[in-house]
């Protein structure tokens, strides 16, 4: 599932294959996708316009357009991008597809359709107005702290929403508390403060981490839980069996043995 550095991953990928080049036309196979906006505006809008430069804020992709504002991208679960050329394998399914001037093709496939496709005037405003929280690689330590020690919920399900910090999902909030020793039903507001400084300082490390290796998994093997996601693994710490708990309506894995429960 696409979390912050997959994210990051299709910002480089757009800036480095699709800038700068006239949409000749787009196709839309998922109307169900799109948010503020219909077929026929956003037909409109990137019909003869071009990509100038991408920003991403947590899981959301905005791409600039020459003009008339932004095109909006998340990822839902099973977002991905393809940009090829007419002669090369091309993907069957497609939810939305660019198709350029010079022939290439932008591709947005989404298998499970949980994805968003919208049209934004403004990133700030349109951030604001849903109440997300900082990016998660922009937060402070000290605004961090002030969050969570807020929180009177599970660190797992805070660390997961994304009004309080924007680009964590389930895998990677698994992989931070393993790494920092915190059982994720611990309670945020709870934890010591060194807790949550280790928290956050593991969170800005893996993140980005999983950034340089262009978020492939199989170059993030060191890393646990991001490579296992099974019960009854035996823990590379302990030796004890790796437990799966539904926590704020996810799985998650922990070693019940290394991470502490703070209640
Ligand atoms: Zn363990």
């Amino acid at each position: 599932m696409p979390e912050l550095p997959e994210v990051e991953n299709f910002k480089n990928y757009i800036d480095e294959t699709s800038l700068h080049q006239k949409i000749a036309a787009i196709q839309i196979a998922a109307p169900e996708l799109l948010i503020n906006t219909t077929i026929d505006i956003l037909r409109d809008t990137l019909t003869g316009n071009a990509f100038e430069d991408t920003f991403r804020h947590g899981k959301f992709l905005f791409i600039r357009l020459q003009k008339n504002g932004f095109l909006m991208l998340h990822f839902g679960m099973t977002g991905d991008l393809l940009y090829y050329t007419p002669d090369k394998k091309y993907p069957k399914v497609y939810v939305l597809l660019i198709q350029f001037e010079n022939g290439r093709n932008l591709a947005f496939s989404d298998q499970r359709r949980l994805g968003k496709i919208g049209l934004v005037k403004n990133v700030e405003s349109f951030i604001e107005d849903r109440g997300y929280g900082k990016d998660a690689l922009k937060i402070s330590l000290e605004e961090f702290i002030v969050l969570f020690q807020k929180r009177r919920v599970a660190i797992k399900t805070a660390l997961m929403n994304q009004k309080i910090v924007a680009g964590v999902g389930n895998e990677f909030s698994d992989e931070i508390l393993f790494q920092s020793k915190v059982h994720p039903e611990s309670k945020s507001n709870v934890l010591p403060l060194e807790k949550l400084k280790e928290i956050y300082q593991h969170m800005l490390a893996i993140l980005q981490e999983a950034i340089e290796q262009n978020a492939d998994r199989n170059k993030l093997e060191h890393y646990f839980f991001l490579d296992h996601r099974k019960e009854g693994l035996k823990c590379p710490e302990c030796k004890g069996e790796t437990k799966l708990r539904t926590i704020g309506g996810r799985s998650s894995y922990f070693c019940p043995s290394c991470q502490k429960l703070y209640t």
